[in-house]
Order: C-alpha cells, then structure tokens, then sequence
C-alpha cells in the first residue's frame, strides 16, 4: 500500500469541508489561528514516515496532552490512579461541573477537565514539575528539543480559566486534590498549552502502537497492560461526547483537541496524527474526523 499516495489523496477529498465548522474562541489566543490549515501525518512501527498538507507547523495540542499525562502518571502511580479518577465516558461536556457534584469529586474519566486535572495532581506528587516532566519525555519522544508551550496561549487559558478552576476548587473540597488550585492549574494549563506539529505528534504517540515501548528511544514506558489500559480510555472517552461516532467511522483509540488535532493509534502498526484548526459542534476537528475515516476505510485497518 502506497501510504504517501493515500494520504494526498485524503487530503484532497477533505479539502472541501473547510468551513463546515469554526475555530475554537473560548480561549482568545487559539482564535487566531489561521482557519484553512490541513495536516497528515504517519509513523509506522518499521520506521517509516509520511506526512502530507501541513504536517509540519505546529499547533496547539491542547487535550491531547491528557493522553500522554494519562500514561506518564500511569507508569508512575499504577493502579493507585484509578482512585483519584475513573474509566468511565462522562456522555457530559468536557468541562462540566455537574457530575462531578454527584460522583463526589471524583472525575469520570482522565480526559475531561476535572479528569486531567486529577492527573496533573498525582503527577506533581510524582515528578515536582508535571509539565516539565511531559515535555522533557515529549521532546526526546518527537525528536525536537526545541518543543515549549505557546506562553500567550497558556496565558490565555489562565485568564478565562474560571470554569477549570471551578473544577479544581470542587475537587480539592472533596479531598482529591494534594496540591494548591493554582499550582495545578499552571502545569495543566502549561500542558493543554504545549505546540507541536502532526509529524511530531505521530513520533511521540507511537509507544501507544508498540505496547508501550518507544521504538525510537527503546524505552518501555507502559507495560503492555498499561498501553491497553490507555488505548481503551482513548477509544471509550477521547474524543468528548463523539466517542460512539469516532468508534463507530473510525474504529481506533484518539484523542483529540480544541486545537483541532487528533492523535490516533493502531496497535502493533503505526500512529496517525491529523489536524485542522476547525471544530464540529462537539469539539473535534471537521476534517480531521473525515481523513480519519477515510483512512481507516480505504486501508480496512481499525481495531475491529
Ligand atoms: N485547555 C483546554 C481547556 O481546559 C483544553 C480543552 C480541550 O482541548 O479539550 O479548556
């Protein structure tokens, strides 16, 4: 299969869904993005890479970052996480404060806000600096050391920041926070905040592919369990309330992020990272959901 070919061809049979939804503006700074943008990229397991549009410029990652905090404070706190955060799809927008009310500040799932903030708390426990820590394996994972988050987006966040700090607050009250409010808001800002491209993205997810092991720097960061374990939170609860849909069309574990990217992985294969700027009314990419499945079509490879 001729991977390069196929993905100029997606690219081209997305292109005219531009438009079809809108930059996210709840945090001002991501508004500024330039809204016609179209980025493919692939890494396989044997090394190979492929990327098409503007794979190379990067972006806001926003969310996705959940996943890579997710796995970095899994490898360190194992099952014991579980007990600040559950494994459930939340089926309730990604910031809302109503569920957590009812389930005693313990967050649904890892990749809603109060979820990631639960996250970011047990890795300060673990690391000191959480986000210092996820950029530290970030950089050695997409081979840039140059990678920083974006400091007028993280900015930003903190400005308009009242909701995930509602968030915080509510959690702390119930005893499911160790740290002070601001502390772990500035690492998750930090994290949400971080710019990386689609060719960055697809390197550093690629331990997701490998059961954990990172082809690249050799290093077992999951166990084959733990990957698993990651993959099917990804697959159930990350993508916001689209999770059934992006199952359903797409058939793979994702992620996504209010930035526009989505970082996709199939086991024992390679990973997919996608991104355009432009949202669907759940918060996903417009067209990054329609290259995904196209993919997935075209070659037959999902997990199903
Ligand atoms: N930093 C964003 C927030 O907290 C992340 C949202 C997202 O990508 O889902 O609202």
């Amino acid at each position: 299969m001729n991977l390069q070919a196929l993905i100029e061809d997606i690219r081209q049979q997305v292109l005219p869904f531009y438009d079809r939804g809108q930059v996210a503006d709840y945090i001002p700074a991501l508004a500024s993005v330039s809204p016609h943008q179209f980025g493919f990229a692939i890494h396989t397991l044997d090394g190979q890479e492929y990327g098409c549009g503007e794979s190379d410029v990067p972006f806001s990652i926003q969310s996705i970052s959940k996943a890579f905090m997710l796995a970095l404070t899994l490898q360190a706190d194992g099952e014991a996480l579980w007990r600040h955060v559950g494994k459930e799809p939340s089926g309730n927008p990604f910031n809302s404060l109503v569920q957590l009310e009812y389930e005693h500040g313990i967050p649904r799932n890892p990749f809603i806000n109060a979820g990631a903030l639960a996250v970011t708390d047990r890795a300060i426990s673990h690391f000191g600096d959480a986000h210092l820590q996820l950029l530290a394996w970030l950089r050695n994972e997409a081979g840039n050391p140059r990678l920083a988050a974006d400091e007028a987006i993280a900015a930003s966040e903190r400005e308009h920041g009242d909701r995930n700090a509602a968030l915080a607050h509510f959690m702390k009250s119930y005893g499911n926070l160790d740290h002070p409010v601001e502390t772990v808001l500035d690492h998750y800002f930090h994290n949400c905040s971080i710019s990386m491209s689609c060719l960055e993205l697809a390197r550093a997810g690629l331990f997701l592919a490998n059961h954990g092991a990172s082809p690249q720097t050799g290093r077992q960061y999951l166990t084959r369990s733990q990957a698993k374990q990651v993959n099917a939170v990804m697959l159930t609860c990350g993508t916001y309330d689209a999770a059934g849909e992006f199952a359903y069309r797409v058939g793979l574990p994702v992620k996504s992020g209010v930035g526009g990217g989505l970082l996709a992985v199939i086991p024992g294969k390679m990973s997919i990272a996608v991104w355009s700027p432009q949202l669907d009314a759940r918060g996903n990419s417009v067209l990054g959901l329609e290259a995904l499945d196209r993919f997935t079509t075209r070659t037959g490879l999902s997990i199903f």
